[in-house]
């Protein structure tokens, strides 16, 4: 329910914000007319905070009418209006995940566009699995905005009321992703590293007290469900190309006094590694092991040789061994190269859970019950200062 108290001062403020032209002015004062889907547009803008909405408690609502897997798709931001925008690869690990998940509960698979110019992405969402675009166009989605996405997203969740959205745990994801929760009143799971279903709810997994045990969570009283999954986690599945999704173009009125935020210049950091890592084919990876930031340096030849980036654990990194943009692991980026090769890491769980999902691990460790030897398809019980400058000069003939 929505409410205007007697604060309000008939500033009009809220009406130009509203998406779905739900509020007259009636003897100065605003009154929201049937067209309202208590996106809370209004409530963010109202100066005097004379706008309130109550929501009805999970337990006493009627959730039947929530159908459908929905995947938040994020583009790449360009900062720049005329070069086209791609999308990201984790919107595919996304779908191709959200693709079993729809399965299961016998309900359709629906991709969740915004954007200023549509470049033909319903295909390739198309070939990742999805049944449906909502596509949204609009000047006002040139670049990401938690406060126009997340409108667009409330007012379209309160339409069509998905059962469950994912989104990717990205900058973007991580900022849309609460402020939508926080506005619809239901649950959001973070960096969910396993989603299934159990008992037609979405089973969301992830680490909790550091690593140590995995939480299963639950919400059977809120809809949509809502998780985040961090790049690389989900397995991409292959493209099936020639699969049509149904688009489905959706109006949406915004209005420019929705954006708090103003970007007045956009400064990219050329790290070339820090981008480099979640999409790396190949890691070479150190530790503490490496003892010292003159040994660590030593993977650099080596990876440079392998066509690969290095990676680091977090002790290696706090050592000042290697920048934090590097760091594998829970806190760091989680990865998934085709080969990583680890040298001087023992494997404990927060260093596992970034890179177990890689599709060779190969590990050296002088301690032979050292945990990454769990993990690694081939392990060598050795000294990293001997191997590393060995193997180096191997590939140096071998490329000779
Ligand atoms: C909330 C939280 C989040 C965390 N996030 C992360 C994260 O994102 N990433 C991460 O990596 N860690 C993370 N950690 C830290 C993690 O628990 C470990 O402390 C860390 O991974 C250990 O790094 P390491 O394996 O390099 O060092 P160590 O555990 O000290 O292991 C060093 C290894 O090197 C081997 N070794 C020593 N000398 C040699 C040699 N000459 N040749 C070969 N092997 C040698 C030793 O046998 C040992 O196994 C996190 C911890 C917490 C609590």
């Amino acid at each position: 329910m929505i409410e205007v108290s007697k604060k309000c001062i008939g500033c009009s403020k809220c009406v130009p914000v509203c998406p779905f032209a739900a509020i007259n002015m009636i003897d100065r004062k605003a009154v929201m007319n049937e067209a309202c889907t208590l996106c809370g547009a209004c409530v963010q803008v109202c100066p005097v905070q004379a706008i309130t909405i109550t929501r009805e408690e999970g337990a006493s609502r009627d959730l039947s009418g929530y159908k459908g897997v929905w995947v938040y798709v994020e583009l790449s931001e360009t900062g720049d209006k005329t070069h086209p925008k791609k999308i990201k690869q984790v919107t595919f690990e996304l779908l191709s995940a959200g693709r079993r998940l729809a399965d299961e509960l016998g309900e359709e698979l629906c991709a969740v566009l915004m954007t200023d110019k549509d470049q033909n992405y319903a295909k390739e969402l198309g070939a990742y699995g999805a049944d449906k675009v909502y596509m949204v166009e609009h000047d006002e989605l040139f670049e990401y905005n938690t406060d126009i996405f997340s409108t667009v997203m409330v007012s379209l969740v309160t339409r069509h009321k998905p059962s469950v959205i994912l989104y990717g745990a990205t900058i973007q994801g991580r900022d849309l992703a609460p402020r939508v929760a926080s506005t619809l009143y239901v649950g959001l799971t973070a960096d969910c590293t396993a989603l299934a279903i159990k008992d037609g709810l979405l089973l969301q997994s992830r680490p909790a007290f550091g690593g140590n045990i995995m939480a299963d969570i639950l919400a059977p009283n809120s809809r949509p469900q809502m998780a985040t999954v961090r790049p690389n986690v989900m397995k991409m599945g292959e493209p099936v190309h020639g699969r049509s999704p149904l688009v489905v173009r959706e109006s949406a009125k915004l209005d420019r006094s929705l954006r708090r935020v103003k970007v007045l210049e956009r400064k990219i950091a050329h790290d070339a590694a820090a981008v480099k890592i979640e999409n790396a084919n190949i890691i070479v990876s150190g530790g503490r092991g490496m003892k010292t930031k003159d040994k660590f340096k030593q993977l650099e030849e080596l990876s440079k040789l392998l066509g690969g980036v290095v990676g680091a654990s977090r002790a290696a990194v706090d050592l000042g061994f290697k920048e934090k943009t590097h760091q594998v692991g829970q806190s760091g980026t989680t990865v998934s190269p085709k080969l990583y090769l680890s040298f001087g890491i023992s494997g404990a769980v927060q260093h596992i859970v970034g890179m177990k999902a890689s599709d060779v691990i190969i590990a050296v460790n002088k301690d032979p019950n050292a945990p990454i030897f769990n993990v690694a398809k081939y392990g060598i019980v050795g000294d990293a200062h001997e191997i590393v400058p060995k193997l180096t000069e191997a590939l140096k003939k071998l490329k000779k």
